[in-house]
């Protein structure tokens, strides 16, 4: 096999077909109505597919086919064993189709070919492999009251979940929702993004092809319509989202409007990097804080959009940083050399380069700021650092989703510790320094759900929780504690006298 390096991935993508018809009960099929929506690729604004824009009937249909599916136990009373070996026969056909889904995810989401071989395509694979391992090797609770009462304490799969995900990283937003979900014998009605329907389709088919049975899993592209339908249905036990907070609220008004569904919410995030004078590598420190805000775009919910860089080496640093963000260079996702891909759509360019010009007027624009390669057709801005804006202004507070570094000095420990909560989110943060003391006291002190020391979102451990807390949502997808958001705990206590 060749590597990605050799591979011609244009000739590839114009031989790649594309189905973008919406999959229920195990079959693709057009929406009710015929209704379809154009899917534009960010990197040439190519259309690559008409796909099923889904609506009420739609929406019906899949949640009738979930719920008869659940309650008919072909999979919430299939053994773990039986459900892990499904799931580990899917992982292993995605992994036969990595080359086709990354590129699926770079024509549909802008995204540099180099990254989506790397890790969007394996990341989904490792998650899919680590909730398939964990399928059987669930053991309950025994509660031993007295001679003649016994407890125990059980988890039952929640029923229907509907997972609700954004389009930044399609493939593996997805997954982080659906393997643990099937994982412990949930049926699931999945809503990718409009902006990136393509990935969350394919996978289903694979899904099919690796013995999932039908009305299990279902896919329903369509734009925020069909995720407010899920968010307000009945017959919708659960609802796991991940996406802007804005959103994220009015799931969470529908769920209380109808049947108090469970919710769970993975949000926004405008995290801090605390750079310290004692940073151990002031290279690998600034290195690390230019992927953190400028990888994907900046499209990334656990950006380090806030450095914050002690006095002693500011200048220094800044100096790293502005180096650093110039390796970003926005280019043909195709190309295997493309640092940099696109903004996904045309909206959120516009929103993108609308907090720079208010960045303009807020603080010292440091480098980039501009809206590059125009002439190919795609959406591309450069990397771009502000400098020193009032901790009140609103590039400093909002949450960007761009290539866009908001830089503050600090003088002191405990000014960068208020300076990095006095935020709405609370998603991560990180520290740099040498004193572990010091390290272990930013770790009690800062207001987040992930906190990193001398790294910065290294969540790449299926065993690390992941997810924040405060306005960046209340769940946490991966680990253990993901399987127990889609089961319910019920208590037996059997009189035995
Ligand atoms: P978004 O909130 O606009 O959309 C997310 C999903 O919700 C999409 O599928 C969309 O169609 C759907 N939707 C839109 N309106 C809806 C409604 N009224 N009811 C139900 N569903 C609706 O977010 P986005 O622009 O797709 O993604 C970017 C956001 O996602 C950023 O804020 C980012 O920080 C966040 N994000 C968070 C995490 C995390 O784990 N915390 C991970 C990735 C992205």
């Amino acid at each position: 096999m060749s590597s990605a390096i050799e591979r011609d991935w244009r000739a590839l993508a114009q031989s790649l077909r594309i189905d973008g018809r919406a999959f229920i009960d195990g079959k693709r099929v057009d929406a009710h109505d015929g209704a379809v929506f154009a899917d534009v690729s960010p990197a040439d604004s190519r259309v690559l597919a008409h796909v099923s824009a889904c609506s009420e009937r739609d929406v019906q249909l899949a949640i009738a086919v979930a719920r008869r599916c659940f309650d008919s136990g072909v999979w919430a009373d299939a053994s773990g064993r039986e459900r892990k070996a499904v799931l580990q026969r899917w992982a292993q056909l995605v992994r036969e189709s990595a080359d086709e889904l990354a590129l699926l995810e770079t024509l549909d989401v802008g995204k540099p070919i180099a990254d989506t071989t790397a890790i969007d395509v394996p990341g989904t694979i490792y998650c899919l492999e680590w909730f398939a391992e964990l399928a059987d090797k669930r053991v309950d609770e025994l509660v031993q009251i007295d001679k003649t009462q016994l407890g125990y304490v059980t988890r039952e799969p929640v029923g229907v979940v509907a997972a609700i995900v954004p389009w930044n990283f399609p493939l593996q937003m997805a997954m982080w929702k659906i393997a643990p979900a099937l994982a412990a014998g949930n049926s699931v009605v999945l809503k990718p993004s409009e902006k990136s329907p393509l990935t969350a389709l394919r996978i289903a088919d694979l899904a099919r092809a690796a013995g999932l049975p039908d009305g299990v899993l279902n896919v329903l592209p369509g734009d925020g319509a069909v995720g407010q339908m899920l968010a307000l249905h009945e017959d919708v036990d659960c609802v796991a989202f991940t996406g802007s907070t804005a959103v994220g609220k009015r799931v969470m008004e529908c769920a209380a409007r109808s049947n108090l569904k469970r919710v769970w919410l993975e949000l926004g995030g405008k995290s801090p990097f605390i750079v310290m004078p004692d940073c151990p590598d002031i290279g690998h420190a600034a290195r690390s804080a230019a992927a953190a805000i400028f990888y994907n775009a900046g499209q990334i919910c656990t950006a380090a959009s806030r450095l914050l860089i002690h006095t002693d080496i500011y200048d220094v640093f800044m100096q790293a940083m502005v180096d650093e963000a110039r390796r970003f260079v926005p280019g043909d996702p195709l190309d295997i050399g493309t640092t940099m891909g696109a903004i996904v759509d045309e909206q959120h360019l516009r929103r993108v380069l609308g907090y720079i010009d208010v960045g303009r007027t807020e603080a010292r624009l440091r480098c980039g700021g501009r809206r590059v390669r125009e002439s190919s057709g795609g959406l591309f801005i450069e990397p771009t650092i502000f400098e020193r804006p009032a901790a009140t202004a609103r590039i400093a507070r909002e949450e960007i989703f761009g290539p866009v570094l908001t830089v503050f000095p600090f003088d002191h420990f405990d000014e960068a510790i208020a300076l990095a909560n006095s935020s709405d989110y609370g998603l991560g943060a990180s520290v740099w320094t040498s004193n572990l003391r010091l390290a272990h006291e930013a770790s009690r002190r800062l207001r987040a759900g992930m906190v990193w020391v001398n790294g910065h979102d290294d969540s790449g451990d299926m065993n690390m929780p992941f997810g924040g807390i405060a306005q960046s949502g209340n769940g946490r997808d991966n680990s253990v504690h993901a399987l127990e958001k889609y089961t319910e705990l019920k208590s037996t206590l059997l009189r035995l006298g």
